[in-house]
C-alpha cells in the first residue's frame, strides 16, 4: 500500500501515523520527493482501513497495489481449487450441470424433474425451499417441507442437491443439503457468510446484483477466513440500464475471475436473462468461455411455475442444451481453449 502525504505535513500527525502503523506490524519505506512524501506500506495491510487513512489532514491520497482478499486470491494459490460434491465435483476440468425448478412445489414435481434433468446428464439437482422474492405476496418456498423432498429426489436419483440459504436461524435444516447457495441478495450478509464459513460443506456464493469482482470476492474471503475453503463463485447477471432482460450477463467475469481466483465459476443464465429462449446460447457461451458449470433452471410445466416459470426450460429443452454443452466442453478441450 503506498500513502502520499500532502506538502509540509503536520510533523506530530505524521508521526502518529507512523507509529500506528507500526504498531500493526507495518514496515515503512519512505521516500520523500521535491513536493510530496510518499510511505510505502509492507506488510499484511488487509486489515488497514484505506478510507481511514485517506480522511487524515496530512494524507493525499491511498493506493492499495495488492489484494484485499488473500485466501481468494490466485497469486497465493495458484493451483485451481475443486470442490468434491458427492461423487462429483466442481472445477478440475469436469463440467458441473446444476439444474432443477426455482422452487420446489411437491414431490411429485421435483421427482419428476430430477430424473428428467439426471437422464439428459445434470451432476447436481438444485432446487429452491427458502425463496427471496421481491414481493412478500408472492410464494416465499415450502421451506423445511421443500428440503424433505429435495432428500427424496436425491434418494431417487443419486444427485447431489443445492439449495438456498437465507438466514442463519436455517442452517441447523441444511446439515445434509450437497451445497448451500448463498443468493445475490446475501452476498454481502457477512454474519451469515462468518456462520457458513464454519460449516464443512461447499458454499455458492452468487454475485450481488450491483458488486464488483472484488466485493464478490471479499464475499468469498469471509467464507474462507472463517474456515471453510470450499467456496463456488457463481454469475447471475448483474443490473444495468438494460430492461429487456432480467439481468445482463457478463461472461468476462470468467477469464477475469480466472487471473484473480483460484475458485470454480458457475454461470446462471436463468436469471441473468429472465427469459427461457435465452438461456442455450449464453449456456453454450459459458462453456466456450470456460465456465466450470451451469445453474439451470428446469420445470415440467413453466406456465404453471410457482416461480420463474418464463425463465425455466422444459425438460426437453433442457436435454437439447445438455447435449449442446457437453460437445461444446469437449471441443473447447480439443482445441486446447
Ligand atoms: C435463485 O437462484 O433462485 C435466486 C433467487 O437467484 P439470485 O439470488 O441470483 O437472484
Ligand atoms: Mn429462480
Amino acid at each position: 500500500m503506498i500513502v502520499i502525504l500532502k506538502s509540509n505535513p503536520d510533523r506530530d500527525q505524521l508521526e502518529r501515523l507512523i507509529l500506528w502503523l507500526q504498531e500493526r506490524g507495518i514496515i515503512i519505506h519512505t521516500s520523500i520527493g521535491k513536493s510530496h512524501t510518499i510511505l510505502g506500506l509492507v506488510g499484511d495491510t488487509s486489515s488497514l482501513d484505506v478510507d481511514l487513512i485517506a480522511a487524515l489532514d496530512i494524507v493525499e491520497d491511498v493506493k492499495r497495489i495488492q489484494e484485499p482478499y488473500k485466501k481468494a486470491n490466485r497469486k497465493f494459490h495458484p493451483d485451481d481449487t475443486v470442490v468434491k460434491v458427492g461423487d462429483t465435483q466442481v472445477g478440475g476440468g469436469t463440467l458441473t450441470i446444476m439444474a432443477g425448478p426455482c422452487s420446489v412445489e411437491s414431490e411429485e414435481q421435483v421427482v419428476e424433474i430430477a430424473k428428467a434433468v439426471k437422464a439428459s446428464g445434470a451432476t447436481m439437482l438444485r432446487g429452491g425451499a427458502f425463496k427471496p422474492r421481491t414481493s412478500p405476496y408472492s410464494f416465499q418456498g415450502m421451506g423445511a417441507e421443500g428440503l424433505d423432498l429435495l432428500k427424496i429426489a436425491r434418494a431417487e436419483t443419486g444427485l447431489p442437491i443445492v439449495s438456498e440459504l437465507m438466514d442463519i436461524s436455517q442452517i441447523p435444516l441444511f446439515e445434509d443439503v450437497d451445497v448451500i447457495q448463498i443468493g445475490a441478495r446475501n452476498m454481502q450478509n457477512f454474519n451469515l457468510l462468518k456462520e457458513v464459513g464454519k460449516l464443512n460443506i461447499p458454499v455458492m456464493i452468487k454475485r450481488g446484483m450491483s458488486a464488483t469482482y472484488e466485493e464478490w470476492l471479499m464475499s468469498a474471503e469471509y467464507v474462507m477466513a472463517s474456515g471453510n475453503q470450499n467456496v463456488i463463485l457463481c454469475e447471475r447477471g448483474v443490473r444495468t440500464f438494460e430492461t429487456y432482460t432480467r439481468n445482463t450477463l457478463d461472461l468476462a467475469c470468467i477469464p477475469v475471475l480466472r487471473k484473480l481466483t483460484h475458485l470454480p465459476i458457475i454461470i446462471d443464465p436463468s436469471h441473468a436473462t429472465g427469459k427461457a429462449a435465452l438461456v442455450p446460447p449464453l449456456a453454450v457461451g459459458a462453456v466456450a468461455t470456460g465456465a466450470d458449470g451451469l445453474l439451470i433452471e428446469v420445470h415440467n410445466d413453466p406456465p404453471h411455475a410457482l416461480c420463474d416459470g418464463p425463465q425455466s426450460l422444459r425438460p426437453e429443452a433442457f436435454d437439447t442444451l445438455a447435449k449442446q454443452m457437453v460437445a461444446t466442453h469437449q471441443f473447447m478441450k480439443t482445441i486446447g481453449a
